[in-house]
């Protein structure tokens, strides 16, 4: 794998055309890794803004200065919900902030990632470390480099959380938004099971939050969304689909939310307990979206 390290003048910067009439620009201080992984075009470089930034196939995934938004949001709603899961799954996460959140939580004894580019585990850990902070290195993460759709059609493990911390609908992350992904997923829940996906910036992507409400209506009984604000993911709150077959689990008072979630105290700088609850408020004009 062929790694870039020059360092490229000032004027350089690389653009994530997302929509038809609006992108975003970062400012390039030093290009780290720019190469073809065997999925990918991933890119690493250096932002003064944002510190290191890491794109897939000219997509923002990451960058160090607003991931722990994200990765808090992603992983202890669903773990702070459920209360005692014990086995999660992490599909995609390739960068390894969810798997450092995730064993944040005392009852855990193992979480399974399934990420399809070894490339992305490779350089994360190499360039930016602050993300995983050894993560991969704990007995109790289990790294399975395949594609996901395959791990959860085939798996007969059970997990008690399931992660989708995917690319957007595109290249390998297609395989993660069809019919037969969630229907497998659900196979792999235990009774009392979440499940909580990426599902766009609704404010740009529309369809994205509609498609993924279709979806998770089709195999659970009760479907919610958290909204959260990541600034490199343009356009405005991005939304997490959380669906189970445990109405309650979105019924929680911040008393319980507090009394379940204390020992995140001072280890968290997004997620509260308010947080989660105000987080299922949705506004109308994403309401309007949903049936
Ligand atoms: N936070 C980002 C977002 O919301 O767009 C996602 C970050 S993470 C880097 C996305 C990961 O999903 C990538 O590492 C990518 O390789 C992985 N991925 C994409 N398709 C996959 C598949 N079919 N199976 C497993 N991992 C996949």
């Amino acid at each position: 794998m062929k790694i870039a390290s020059k360092t490229i003048p000032q004027s350089q910067w690389i653009n994530e055309k997302l929509h038809p009439s609006w992108q975003q620009n970062f400012e390039v201080d030093q290009l780290l890794v720019d190469t073809k992984t065997s999925y990918q075009h991933l890119q690493i470089f250096e932002n003064a803004t944002f510190g290191k930034v890491m794109m897939l196939d000219g997509v923002t995934q990451t960058t160090e200065r607003d991931e722990f938004i994200y990765h808090e949001m992603l992983a202890h709603i669903p773990m702070v919900a459920h209360g005692s899961a014990t086995s999660v799954l992490v599909i995609g996460g390739g960068d390894g902030g969810i798997i450092r959140e995730v064993l944040k939580h005392p009852k855990l004894s193992s979480v399974t990632m399934v990420e399809i580019d070894a490339g992305v585990v490779e350089y994360s850990k190499r360039y930016m470390p602050s993300l995983s902070q050894g993560a991969f290195e704990n007995n109790k993460v289990k790294l399975h480099i395949a594609d996901a759709a395959e791990f959860v059609k085939t798996t007969t493990d059970k997990f008690d959380v399931i992660i989708t911390d995917s690319t957007d609908p595109m290249g390998p992350g297609e395989s993660l938004f069809t019919e037969s992904f969630y229907s497998d997923c659900k196979k792999c829940l235990k009774p009392g099971g979440i499940m909580v996906t990426q599902s766009g910036v609704p404010f740009m992507q529309p369809q994205g939050i509609k498609n993924m409400q279709t979806m998770l209506c089709t195999f659970f009984e009760s479907v919610n969304f958290y909204l959260m604000p990541v600034p490199t993911y343009i356009g405005g709150t991005m939304v997490i689909g959380f669906a189970c077959d445990t109405p309650e689990y979105t019924q929680q008072s911040l008393q319980t939310l507090n009394e379940k979630s204390a020992y995140l105290n001072e280890k968290t700088k997004y997620y509260t307990p308010k947080i989660h609850q105000s987080s299922f408020s949705i506004p109308p004009f994403i309401q309007k979206l949903l049936k």
